[in-house]
C-alpha cells in the first residue's frame, strides 16, 4: 500500500508546529521544531504572502500530514464525509479518528501513529476478538480493540502505553491487559487535533 514516506520531521517544520509523528523523540529536546523553528529548504526562513489559498491549503495539509494520509486517501475520506448528514468538516474529523490506526496511538498502545500503522499492519492487535491487519479498518462504539494475546510486540506496546498521559474521552483503555473500548463516535471538542477543518471544507468546495 502507498504511504508517506517523507521525512517526519520535514513535515513538521513544514507546517510550522509539532505533528508528533516520531514518537519518544517528539518529547525530547531533540525534536527539530525546537531547534529549527522555520520552513525546511534554502527559502525556509522566507515570508510568504498569506492568501487564502495557501492558508486553506496549509490546513489540509498539517490535517492530512497528522494523520499520515496521502492526498487521495484524504480527498476520500472528505468526499464520503460530504455525502453525510451534519456539518462536513466534523464528519471529516470524525472519519479520520475511527481509522484503527489512530485509535491504537489514542488508545496508547503506539508512540506514533506511523508505528501504529506499522504494528497493526503486521497483525498485533485485534478488534472483538479477531485479527485486523487494515489501518484504515473503521472502529464503531462498543467495539474491543486489543494487543493479540500471542503476539510478539506485547512488550513494545506496554512500554508505548508508559508515555501516554491522557485517552481520549470517547475510549476507554485498560494499560495492564492491552484492551481498549470505543465508549461512543467522537464529538468535535474531544477531537484534539490542532486543525481548523472548515477550511479544509472550503478548500475542496471550490
Ligand atoms: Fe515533529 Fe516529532 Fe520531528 Fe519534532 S521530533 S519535528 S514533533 S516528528
Amino acid at each position: 500500500m502507498a504511504r508517506d514516506t517523507s521525512p517526519a520531521c520535514k513535515q513538521c517544520r513544514r507546517e510550522g508546529l509539532k505533528l508528533y509523528l516520531k514518537g519518544e523523540r517528539c518529547l525530547t529536546d531533540r525534536c527539530a521544531i525546537d531547534r529549527r523553528s522555520y520552513g525546511p529548504g534554502e527559502h525556509g526562513r522566507r515570508r510568504m504572502k498569506q492568501t487564502e489559498y495557501l492558508v486553506q491549503l496549509r490546513e489540509k495539509q498539517k490535517a492530512r500530514r497528522y494523520y499520515g494520509l496521502l492526498e487521495k486517501q484524504f480527498r476520500n475520506y472528505y468526499e464520503k464525509a460530504n455525502r453525510q448528514t451534519g456539518i462536513t468538516g466534523e464528519n471529516l474529523l470524525r472519519l479520520l479518528e475511527t481509522r484503527l490506526d489512530n485509535v491504537v496511538y489514542r488508545l496508547g498502545f503506539a508512540v506514533s501513529r506511523r508505528q501504529s500503522r506499522q504494528l497493526i499492519r503486521h497483525g498485533h492487535f485485534t478488534v472483538n476478538g479477531r485479527r485486523v491487519n487494515i489501518p484504515s479498518y473503521r472502529v464503531r462504539p462498543d467495539d474491543v480493540v486489543a494487543a493479540s494475546p500471542s503476539s510478539t510486540a506485547r512488550a513494545i506496546i506496554s512500554e508505548a502505553t508508559d508515555l501516554t498521559a491522557t485517552v481520549s474521552p470517547w475510549l476507554q483503555a485498560d494499560h495492564d491487559n492491552l484492551t481498549g473500548t470505543i465508549l461512543k463516535y467522537p464529538e468535535r471538542e474531544e477531537i484534539d487535533v490542532p486543525v481548523q477543518e472548515q477550511l479544509i471544507v472550503e478548500l475542496y468546495s471550490k
